[in-house]
C-alpha cells in the first residue's frame, strides 16, 4: 500500500516559518498537549470534525510534493522552501522522512518546526533530511514543562543535544506564555539553557489568541480563554535578559 500522511493543511506563502517564502505542511498528531496550543485539532492523530467538516485527510508523497513544487519559483526568488509543522511531524516519522527525501531530490530547502519530543531513532531518521530545525523549547524547568505540556523535557533536551552534535542548524524558539514562562527569572533560565548547549540565538514567539475559536468549534475546554495577548513591546526587559547572556534574541 502506498505511504500516506494525515495532514490538516498545506499553507502557501508563509513568511514566518523559516527563511524566505515557504510552504508549510501541517501534520496531524502531537504527543504534547500544551495549554496554549493554537492548533488544538492537530493534537489528535485521527481526523477531528470542525463543525460539519473533517479537519484533515490522507496525502500521498507525490501529491504533497506536487503541491509544494507549484511554488518553486517563489522559493528560488526568496531563498525559501518547505517547512514541516503540525501537530508534530515526528509522530508520522516514516512519512516525514520520505517527504523530506523527495523534496531533497528536487533541491528544495527543508525545515521542520518541532517540539523535539520523539524516540531517538525517529528523531535521527527525520532530522537526517532537514536543513534547518526550528526547535521549540516550552520551559527550562522540567516540572513546569510537564505542567504546561503533559510531558517531561528530558527527551527533548537529549534530542536537541544530538541534533547539535550532528552539526544541524538549530534555531531555538520560545513561545512566551502569560503566567507560565514569561517572568524575568524564566528568561534567565532559558538563556542559561541555550548557552549551556552552545547556542547563541533564540526567537521569541509571543502568546496570541489565534486558536481560541478552534476550541469552540471542537467543543473543547480552553485553559487560556480570555487571556490577553502578549505584544513584542511587553517583552523588552525579557529580551534584554537574553542579550545580557550573549544570546542574540529576536522576534
Ligand atoms: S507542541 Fe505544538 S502542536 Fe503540540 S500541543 Fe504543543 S503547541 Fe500544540
Amino acid at each position: 500500500m502506498a505511504l500516506t500522511g494525515l495532514l490538516f493543511n498545506i499553507q502557501k506563502f508563509s513568511l514566518h516559518d523559516g527563511p524566505g517564502i515557504r510552504t508549510v505542511v501541517f501534520f496531524k498528531g502531537c504527543p504534547l498537549s500544551c495549554k496554549w496550543c493554537s492548533n488544538p485539532e492537530s493534537q489528535r492523530a485521527e481526523p477531528c470534525m470542525m463543525g460539519e467538516t473533517p479537519d484533515s485527510r490522507p496525502y500521498s508523497i507525490e501529491e504533497t510534493v506536487d503541491v509544494c513544487l507549484q511554488d518553486r519559483p517563489f522559493y528560488e526568488e526568496s531563498g525559501g522552501g518547505v517547512t514541516l509543522s503540525g501537530g508534530e511531524a515526528l509522530t508520522q516519522g516514516k512519512f516525514a522522512a520520505a517527504l523530506l527525501e523527495a523534496l531533497g531530490k528536487e533541491g528544495i530547502h527543508r525545515a521542520i518546526e518541532t517540539s523535539g519530543y520523539a524516540r531517538p531513532e525517529v528523531f535521527e531518521k527525520v532530522f537526517a533530511g532537514v536543513d534547518l530545525i526550528l526547535f521549540d523549547i516550552k520551559h527550562h524547568d522540567d516540572r513546569r514543562h510537564e505542567e504546561g505540556t503533559g510531558v517531561h523535557n528530558g527527551p527533548i533536551l537529549e534530542n536537541l543535544q544530538k541534533a547539535l552534535e550532528r552539526g544541524k542548524v538549530v534555531l531555538p524558539r520560545i513561545p512566551v506564555i502569560p503566567g507560565y514562562n514569561d517572568s524575568l527569572a524564566d528568561a534567565e533560565g532559558f538563556s542559561r539553557l541555550i548557552r549551556a548547549v552552545g547556542l547563541g540565538k533564540a526567537q521569541l514567539l509571543p502568546f496570541h489568541q489565534f486558536g481560541e475559536k478552534k476550541y469552540e468549534k471542537l467543543n473543547w475546554e480552553y485553559a487560556l480563554r480570555g487571556m490577553p495577548q502578549i505584544h513584542k513591546e511587553d517583552l523588552a526587559d525579557y529580551r534584554q535578559v537574553f542579550i545580557d547572556h550573549g544570546v542574540d534574541c529576536f522576534f
